[in-house]
């Protein structure tokens, strides 16, 4: 077991093995290389998540075309509005929408094609961090249906730094509650909640994540950039 992707595949198959059904785990795969992707992939994996358009059009490069079609890539960093046009061409998912303007450039970009994206929301109201008020939501939501190519598929949140994980559990009980409200009074077709990462995905799942996003726990300490 001292094969590093081996190991890697080892990780992803306990945690899998430890969701209740219908939770699924993305890949967050910044810093990482193209075969340690291969390695998540093949054990289970069927969500990747980039931060950076630049970085995962360089994976793409270097990664099997069977294995880019059989999988969902999602931008989940800030996206710039700069970097739309290049963030559809890579990604399927975008799940950091954090504004109108944002959505009205997707719309724009997106030559005709459906795009699924999530709506961040900012759980903790923190001055300093994207994403949309909770109480925001609804509104923003119903504003989206004039953008014929977007679909909206679900919510993401990260919640604040904390010292400990549980310090975590009334954001994503507050994105939960938004979640439910949206899902009742804007569409069905809202179906993943993506909360919860290496510390915190068991306090995420307890408070009703359907997503997961992964990366420490799965690929082992980023690597430190030289
Ligand atoms: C890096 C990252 C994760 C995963 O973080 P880990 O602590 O390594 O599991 C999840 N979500 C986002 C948006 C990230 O950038």
């Amino acid at each position: 077991m001292s094969d590093p992707l081996e190991k890697i595949s080892e990780n992803v198959r306990k945690i899998i093995s430890s969701l209740p059904a219908g939770t699924t785990v993305l890949a967050a795969a910044k810093g990482r290389t193209a075969a340690e992707i291969e390695a998540a992939v093949s054990a289970g994996v069927t969500h990747i998540g980039h931060n950076y358009v630049q970085e995962a059009a360089r994976m793409l490069t270097g990664i099997n075309p069977a294995l880019r079609n059989s999988t969902t890539w999602h931008m989940i960093g800030h996206l710039q509005r700069n970097k739309t046009r290049a963030a559809l061409e890579c990604f399927d998912v975008i799940d950091t929408l954090d504004s109108l303007a944002l959505a009205a450039e997707i719309e724009q970009r997106c030559q005709g094609k459906k795009i699924s994206v999530l709506v961040e929301v900012n759980s903790a109201l923190e001055l300093n961090k994207s994403g949309i008020y909770p109480e925001n939501v609804l509104s923003l939501l119903e504003s989206l249906k004039v953008y014929p190519h977007m679909q909206v598929v679900g919510l993401m949140t990260m919640g604040p730094q904390c010292e400990r994980p549980e310090e975590l559990r009334p954001y994503f009980r507050v994105t939960r509650q938004v979640f439910d409200e949206a899902v009742r009074h804007y569409q069905p077709t809202l179906q993943i909640l993506s909360m919860g990462m290496s510390d915190s995905y068991q306090i995420a799942v307890e408070e009703g994540a359907t997503m997961i996003r992964i990366g420490t726990l799965l690929f082992g300490p980023r690597p430190v950039k030289g």
